[in-house]
């Protein structure tokens, strides 16, 4: 196709106020072209698929530093830039020029060997790969030199497109959804399997090639490919009492607070098995948002090496870690995630760890269909060194997962992720698909506390083990006029170290003993946080504190100034 009749399409959909008439101009523009695959991209402003993190490393000065010497001798990047300030839209300022007739070096570099005719989208498209690759020294003037010769073959309505295309700036009104639809509208194939496709390929253009070449089989053969980063998976918030409500049994995992990692990994191999096929391996780490961060992680890429001997695609997480090996907050990653110089100095202040909860794509078999306990199963086994035998806390590298329906257990893991440091705990439906880029029902992040309430310590219990010394499982009370009526007891969130604190604290005011069992003066006053009250005959204030979590003492408070059971029955019912 040509760029002109591109540019002209461009137009008509841009003015078109009306979405149906969007999609209409839209089906009809992919139905003509003879290079959907291009005009697929650029019709929503991409140069790259999406799954490609290429970009073409040119600002805007650049960009008008080209415009400017296709424009004629008179005019400079600075003429550019004013203008710009004063029409606001760089579309406009480029195609308020003339173009053409200017010579210099960028005049021949028009990718197919422009001679001066039309300009097509094809050789748009190539020279502006070639604009991408270009690097090191002296490449921003090439750079700005093959824009130049692409600018100076431009009409005004080609030149306002090309502007905002290497800008980032299509703003023509056609997003991903309106392609999706048109692709199955124009190619005459279900919007599902449409849609499929771009979950396994991430790339607009080639679905696009594929349904109308090939039809519904080819786009049903488009499968993951190791090296090519899918969208994530992500979470909402929710409850605990609504996902058992919801799936009956919960898979839970520890919340690893770092950053999202996909690894893409390809053992290195001899292809033929005798010798002379051999191919070299290759590690690829992307960030959330498809990012290559491969070489910011090389602790990632030796633990692939060492650890899987199957191409595989897995969705994880990276942790920093002290020296320990516990975890670090967040920001400590941050540190490290997408640091491009000194990688291997970052790495001796800050060391990072992947852990990694789901298997997408293992030895040639897609997963993404399969539910979450059988794609757990295949993590493990693609983690484990050995054969078999290894409990999961020995599979270095594998987030470990709990299936239940018992919230008593849910809320032991959750205190347990919290005691080793992570953020808290994912509920996930033990039987749903990967579904890449969807942030659904199917994962949920424990929703944080809304509120805290601020309860007296009523009681408390001697603990086991390495914890006999100390005081734990607190009961809470809320005041009802003169009275203290229960509510609850925590035991979360709480480490061996604030125990000891909290134990010194309280010990002075036990009232009775018996067993393990403690009473105690109301004296102290914990805020606690939890994820909802309910109406429970257990406790004496006619309510439960669901999943309460310890969050501190209130030195400032007296009992006298602890929450009311009014306060409790408001908030319950909010
Ligand atoms: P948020 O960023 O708060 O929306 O929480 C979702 C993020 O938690 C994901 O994108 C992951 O980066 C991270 N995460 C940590 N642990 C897990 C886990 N076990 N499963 C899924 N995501 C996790």
């Amino acid at each position: 196709m040509e760029f002109a009749t591109f540019a002209d399409r461009a137009g008509t959909i841009e003015a078109e106020p009306a979405d149906l008439e969007i999609v209409a101009h839209v089906r009809d523009l992919l139905a003509d072209a003879d290079d959907v695959e291009i005009v697929a991209r650029f019709v929503q402003g991409r140069v790259f698929p999406a799954w490609d993190s290429t970009t073409l490393d040119i600002g805007p000065s650049a960009c008008y530093e080209a415009i400017a010497r296709a424009a004629g001798t008179n005019v400079s990047a600075d003429d550019v830039e004013d203008r710009l300030a004063d029409v606001g839209e760089i579309g406009d300022v480029a195609a308020s020029y003339e173009f053409g007739g200017q010579q210099g070096l960028g005049a021949f570099t028009g990718g197919g060997g422009g001679t001066g005719d039309d300009l097509t989208v094809r050789e748009v498209a190539e020279t502006l790969d070639d604009l991408a690759a270009a690097e090191g020294a002296g490449s921003q003037d090439r750079k700005v030199d093959l824009l130049f010769g692409l600018f100076n073959r431009c009409s005004s309505e080609e030149a306002r497109y090309l502007a905002r295309l290497v800008l980032s700036e299509m703003r023509i009104g056609v997003g991903e959804g309106t392609v999706r639809d048109v692709v199955a509208e124009a190619f005459d194939v279900p919007q599902d399997r449409v849609e499929r496709a771009l979950q396994v390929s991430n790339d607009y253009g080639l679905v696009a090639r594929v349904a109308r070449d090939e039809g519904l089989e080819g786009l049903d053969a488009m499968d993951l490919e190791v090296g090519r980063p899918v969208q994530a998976m992500l979470a909402q918030a929710g409850t605990v009492t609504d996902a058992l409500e919801e799936w009956e049994r919960a898979a839970v995992e520890w919340k690893y607070d770092g950053a999202r990692i996909q690894l893409h990994h390809r053992p290195a191999s001899d292809d033929d098995g005798n010798g002379d096929g051999e191919s070299a391996g290759e590690t690829r780490v992307f960030s959330r948002n498809m990012e290559d961060v491969t070489d910011a992680l090389p602790e990632v890429v030796e633990y692939a090496e060492e650890t899987l001997d199957v191409p595989a695609i897995l969705d994880g997480e990276v942790v920093a870690i002290d020296d320990d090996g516990s975890p670090l907050p967040f920001q400590e990653v941050l540190k490290r995630f997408r640091r491009k110089h000194d990688v291997e100095k970052a790495r001796e202040d800050v060391s990072v760890r992947p852990v990694f909860f789901d298997c997408l794509h293992a030895d040639g078999t897609d997963l993404l269909e399969e539910p979450l306990t059988a794609r757990h199963d295949r993590l493990r086994s693609v983690l484990s060194t050995e054969s078999g035998g290894e409990s999961d806390e020995d599979v270095e590298g594998l987030s470990l997962l709990w299936l239940t329906d018992d919230p008593e257990e849910i809320e032991s893991v959750d205190a347990d992720a919290l005691e080793s440091g992570h953020e808290g705990i994912m509920l996930k439906d033990p039987d749903s698909a990967y579904s890449p880029g969807r942030r659904g029902k199917h994962w949920r992040k424990r929703k944080p506390d809304v509120e805290t309430l601020d309860c007296v310590v009523t009681g408390a219990e001697w603990g086991e083990g390495r914890r006999a010394t100390f005081l734990g499982t607190f009961e809470l009370s809320v005041r009802d006029g003169d009275d203290l009526e229960t509510v609850g007891k925590v035991a979360t969130g709480i480490t061996d170290e604030k125990l000891a604190e909290l134990t010194e604290l309280l010990e002075p005011h036990i009232a009775a003993e018996e067993g393990q069992d403690v009473d105690l003066e109301p004296a102290v006053v914990f805020e606690v946080g939890y994820e909802e009250i309910q109406r429970s005959p257990t406790y004496s204030s006619g309510y439960a504190l669901r999943f309460p979590r310890f969050s501190g003492v209130r030195s400032d408070k007296d009992p006298e100034d602890a929450d009311t059971l009014e306060r409790l029955e408001r908030l319950q019912g909010q």
